[in-house]
This record gives C-alpha cells, sequence and structure tokens, in this order.
C-alpha cells in the first residue's frame, strides 16, 4: 500500500480560555488574544478545501510547528528565534504531528445557526457575521475502521466444540463397549460389484499460466490476480477515501492509500479424464460369491470393485445381522454353525468368532 498526497487544507483549533475558533496557522486567538498552548491539537474545518497558494503549502511541508521552551509560544518549524519573547528556539518542543484528524470533508456542508442569534452562517465561518459569536465546531467524521470479530461467536463456538467432542466421547464408549452372545448361522447374503469406467471430458477453472499443457483451453476472463505497490502491465489503481493528517503545522495534509490491482487472466480448460460411468453388480444368498461379467466397450476400463457379505444370526429369542466385507470369514459362515458374537450397546454386532 502506498499513500499519495493530494494536497494540504488549513486547519482550526478552538481557544481553551474564550472557546472562539482559530484558523490552524494563526498562532494566538482572534477572540482574545491568548496563545494556543501545546496541548491544544488542531481539528477539522466543517468544509475543507485544497490550498492553492504556494505559500501555504510550503508552510504546510516545512514541518511540525514548535513551541518557545521560555514563553511557550508557537513558532514556524525554520524559524530561529521566538517571535514572542526572542528567545533561541534551538530547545523548542515540535508539535506532535501524523495524527489521522478524519475523513477529507470536501463535500459542501449545510449553514449552521449562531447558538446565540440563531442567524445562518456557512459551513465555513468561524464567527457569526451578525453578531460575532463564536460558531460550534461540527464534531469529526471517523473514518470506517473495520471492526474487531465479536467476542461472543468465539466462545458459542467453545462451548459448541465442547459439547460435539462430549457426544463423540459417549458414542465411542457405547460402540466399544461390547457383551458375548452365542449365535447360529440362519442366512447369508453376498453382493459383488465392478465399477466401469471412461474416459470423459471434464471442466477446470484456474489462472491461464496454470492450465495444463494437455488441456483444452475454453473461455478466460480478466481477474484481480493480486494487489501490489507498483504499477504492472495489466494493472489498475485503486485508492481509498482521502483522509487528513495533522502536519502540526495548523495545516492539513490530504492523502489517500492506493494499491495497483494486478489483473490476469482466469480459464476454463478441459482435460480428459477416468470416470465412473456404470457400476455391474451380482446379488447371491449362498456361500458361493461370484463377480459379475463387466465388459468394456471402446475407451472403457474396469474401475473399483467391491464385495459386502451379511450373516444372519438367530441368538436365544432374536436376530441379527453381521456385515463384512472379508470374503474367508464368510465362506466358513455355514448354515447351522455356531459363533460368538460381540454385541455393542446400539445392538449391533461388531465382530464374530467361531464357538468353541
Ligand atoms: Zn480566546
Ligand atoms: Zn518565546
Ligand atoms: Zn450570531
Amino acid at each position: 500500500m502506498t499513500q499519495k498526497t493530494i494536497g494540504y487544507v488549513r486547519l482550526e483549533w478552538t481557544c481553551p480560555v474564550c472557546g472562539s475558533r482559530n484558523p490552524g496557522p494563526q498562532k494566538t486567538c482572534s477572540g482574545c488574544g491568548a496563545a494556543q498552548p501545546a496541548h491544544v491539537e488542531f481539528q477539522q474545518a466543517a468544509q475543507e478545501e485544497l490550498l492553492q497558494s504556494e505559500e501555504e503549502v510550503r508552510r504546510a511541508k516545512v514541518g511540525p510547528d514548535v513551541h518557545c521552551a521560555y514563553c511557550g509560544a508557537r513558532n514556524p518549524a525554520d524559524a530561529q528565534i521566538c517571535t514572542q519573547c526572542g528567545a533561541d528556539l534551538s530547545e523548542a518542543a515540535a508539535r506532535t504531528s501524523g495524527r489521522v484528524i478524519g475523513a477529507f470533508r470536501s463535500e459542501a456542508q449545510p449553514d449552521i445557526a449562531c447558538p446565540s442569534c440563531g442567524a445562518a452562517n456557512p459551513a465555513t465561518a468561524l464567527k457569526c457575521a451578525r453578531c460575532g459569536s463564536s460558531l460550534a465546531t461540527p464534531m469529526p467524521s471517523p473514518i470506517a475502521t473495520a471492526s474487531a470479530p465479536g467476542r461472543g461467536a468465539g466462545a458459542l463456538f467453545l462451548v459448541g466444540g465442547i459439547a460435539v467432542v462430549g457426544m463423540i466421547a459417549a458414542m465411542i464408549f457405547l460402540l466399544a463397549k461390547t457383551s458375548d452372545v452365542l449365535g447360529t448361522v440362519q442366512g447369508v447374503r453376498w453382493m459383488r460389484s465392478i465399477a466401469v469406467e471412461a474416459l470423459l471430458p471434464v471442466t477446470y477453472q484456474t489462472w491461464r499460466d496454470e492450465v495444463p499443457r494437455n488441456a483444452e483451453l475454453g473461455r478466460c476472463v480478466e481477474r484481480v490476480h493480486h494487489t501490489q505497490d507498483v504499477p504492472a502491465a495489466n494493472s489498475q489503481e485503486v485508492c481509498g477515501t482521502p483522509y487528513v493528517r495533522d502536519t502540526g503545522s495548523g495545516y492539513g495534509e490530504v492523502v489517500q492509500d492506493c494499491v495497483y490491482e494486478v489483473y490476469a487472466e482466469w480459464c476454463e480448460y478441459t482435460v480428459m479424464e477416468w470416470q465412473p460411468v456404470r457400476t455391474e453388480t451380482l446379488r447371491g444368498d449362498d456361500l458361493a460369491p461370484r463377480w459379475p461379467e463387466a465388459r468394456t466397450g471402446d475407451r472403457e476400463r474396469l474401475g473399483e470393485r467391491m464385495e459386502q457379505y451379511e450373516i444372519i444370526f438367530a441368538t436365544d429369542g432374536s436376530t441379527y445381522t453381521y456385515h463384512t466385507r472379508d470374503p474367508d470369514l464368510f465362506s466358513r459362515c455355514t448354515i447351522g454353525s455356531r459363533w460368538i458374537l460381540q454385541v455393542n450397546q446400539l445392538g449391533s454386532v461388531t465382530a464374530i468368532e467361531p464357538a468353541p
């Protein structure tokens, strides 16, 4: 991010003695003649205009004003001796500078009513044109800043997380705790399947320079690839809202934060990939499972194989079904054979072994 200076504006300060508003460059109050103390900060004018006078721009750039170590009077940064008491200014303290005061107020502001006599005065006026009273300063408009994420949401996530962990722990406990039950094989079922795959076009999206070499290039659009501080071949400068920074001299520097958005081509591309197109399945209820006959056509191949077995056990008063993918275990489950079933708290069989 780079900061660009758009120009300079005149600031204001309010006299702590009499409350009068004074132009920023003016070092003593026009209402009561008091000098501006070091702690009285500059503020924005109700309506700001970029300075055209070269002399004023020079004074704005010269650096923060200094306060005389002896009498406290405000003097320009490049002054050698105090204009009020003649003291040497080499020991003088510089005013603080760099503070962001607010968003640049270039738009015309509505008239303000005099608090004493009610007369309407332009927003730029410091004193009432009719009665001479000081006019109130409108509150500076703050620059919008990203608000920090709420702490409440984080706490909610934490509580939710603990609840989920607790539920998982309870499930593991229920599933792990088993009891042994004696069962007899009553029936068996098997299912075997083979997926058939074909080479088919698949479309993806990526940056132009990341498109695979063997791919077919599709439609491309220009998109912001990244932002940077320096211009590039295919870039566009984007700037934020201008804002005013206190230079310490009674003038404000109007600045803007800018970046260059660098564009690149975001493209669709198509590649050929093996994808499942159909599944051949064979089922049976004996102990001799077989693979289905899967024929492959042009540009096709055999894919993933799957086997699932079910064994139905009768126990003292109820029936259990055990699921497995182990063909050897399945082949030993002859009708009428006796097995010890491990049954968990949810009533599912988690393992079986031959009864002694
Ligand atoms: Zn005053
Ligand atoms: Zn002095
Ligand atoms: Zn008035």
